[in-house]
């Protein structure tokens, strides 16, 4: 029988404890096991200690996935999968509104790899589709994307990628597993920083991949070579962290959409993107394949308000790189996320330099309004005290 989001969350994969008969999955740190009569030689960098097989089972559960892996951080994860797809001479078709490392990491490295690559002009299928070339391998999505949250169609992509023999993949960190399964829509390689809704505290740095048992097979003979792998304490943690995320994610959905519109109904703000509000340009399709529209928004002062003023202004609210813990944080793409993609590309992407990226947190959204009105305060001008 299949099992509900939270059920899974708290009892997939977990291990019993035969000796003492703990509740929690015990925790396994041995590097070394016995070699004699076991078939399976097991080894932290060989993906399969007990407590990281016992993780990945929950993970691949969440992305109703045939298998999963951790790995140390999300941009592992990232790399080993892409590398794992394409080699020398190969080309793969990227969306042109990328998580910054992953920009980065495909701008820096693939040239010496001998990997060609384009990123998309826009998000419409149509735009991946025209990128494609006879040696394409790869096409990588991300939606929700950061920082405007944008929308792709996860289905109108899958259909693009069959037609062309194309390995499908998506980094789905925005959405976690609880709001968004692109399996379900045939999307062949999910990708996650666990640093964000999977661990949900600010504390872990992982990341995951999920797939089919063939395409993580494939994954993992070039992941055991790159060396990724994540510690079993840190594993454990994950897990730990892993229990409560339903219904931290869901918090974070009803706390950004209540965010979202009283910021969007706000005198003083001038543009709130976030795919829960009917006027965003992705609603409808977010609405057809998200569960829940996510935890995070970004959003622009009117005009003439300093935004790092504003975000230091804040009390509750922690200007603060990264993003997903419970506590709710803020930042500004244009001096961090995004700040190695230079001006011109953060103007293709539109990402002014007073943009705030909004990581909602689980307060009550009554204190972050409070939060946010006595920093408006702070940075209004005399003459607009009248404004509101
Ligand atoms: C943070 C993040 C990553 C990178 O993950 P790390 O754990 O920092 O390596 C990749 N994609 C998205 C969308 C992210 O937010």
């Amino acid at each position: 029988m299949k099992k509900g989001i939270n059920t899974i969350c708290t009892h997939e994969g977990d291990i019993k404890d035969e000796q003492f008969k703990g509740v929690v999955s015990p925790l396994y740190m041995s590097t070394s096991y016995a070699f004699e009569d076991v078939e399976v030689k097991r080894y932290p960098r060989y993906f399969n200690t007990p407590n990281q097989v016992a993780l990945s089972q929950k993970i691949a559960a969440l992305e109703h996935a045939g298998a999963a892996m951790i790995f140390g951080s999300g941009m592992a994860a990232i790399s080993t999968a892409l590398l794992a797809f394409l080699r020398a001479g190969d080309h793969v078709v990227l969306q042109k509104t990328l998580y910054g490392g992953t920009y980065n990491f495909v701008n820096e490295e693939f040239s010496k790899y001998g990997i060609e690559y384009s990123f998309t002009e826009g998000l419409e299928p149509e735009d991946f589709e025209t990128k494609i070339k006879g040696n394409t391998k790869v096409i990588f999505v991300e939606t929700p994307s950061n920082p405007l949250l944008t929308i792709t169609d996860l289905s109108a992509i899958s259909k693009i990628a069959k037609k062309h023999g194309l390995v499908s993949m998506i980094d789905n960190t925005f959405a976690s597993p609880v709001n968004q399964n692109p399996i379900d829509f045939g999307i062949d390689i999910i990708i996650h920083s666990a640093t964000k809704y999977m661990g949900g505290h600010s504390d872990i740095c992982a990341g995951a991949v999920a797939s089919t048992e063939e395409n993580m097979d494939r994954i993992f003979q070039l992941a055991k070579n790159l060396g990724g792998s994540l510690s079993d304490y840190t594993v454990w943690l994950l897990e730990r962290s892993i229990k409560t995320m339903g219904i931290r994610v869901k918090a974070q959905n009803n706390n950004a959409q209540h965010m979202a519109e009283y910021l969007e109904g706000h005198s003083e703000i001038d543009k709130v993107y976030y795919p829960g509000l009917p006027n965003h340009p992705g609603h409808e399709l977010a609405k057809s394949q998200m569960r829940g529209f996510g935890g995070m928004l970004s959003f622009e002062l009117k005009a003439g308000y300093d935004a790092s003023k504003f975000q230091k202004a804040l009390k509750l609210i922690k200007p603060s790189m990264s993003l997903a813990g419970v506590e709710s944080t803020v930042l500004s793409p244009a001096q961090t996320s995004h700040a190695l993609i230079g001006a011109e590309e953060r103007k293709n992407q539109g990402i002014s330099d007073g943009l705030i990226r909004f990581s909602v947190g689980i307060e009550e959204p009554e204190d972050l309004i409070a939060d946010i009105e006595q920093a408006l305060a702070q940075v209004r001008s005399p003459s607009e005290v009248n404004v509101k």
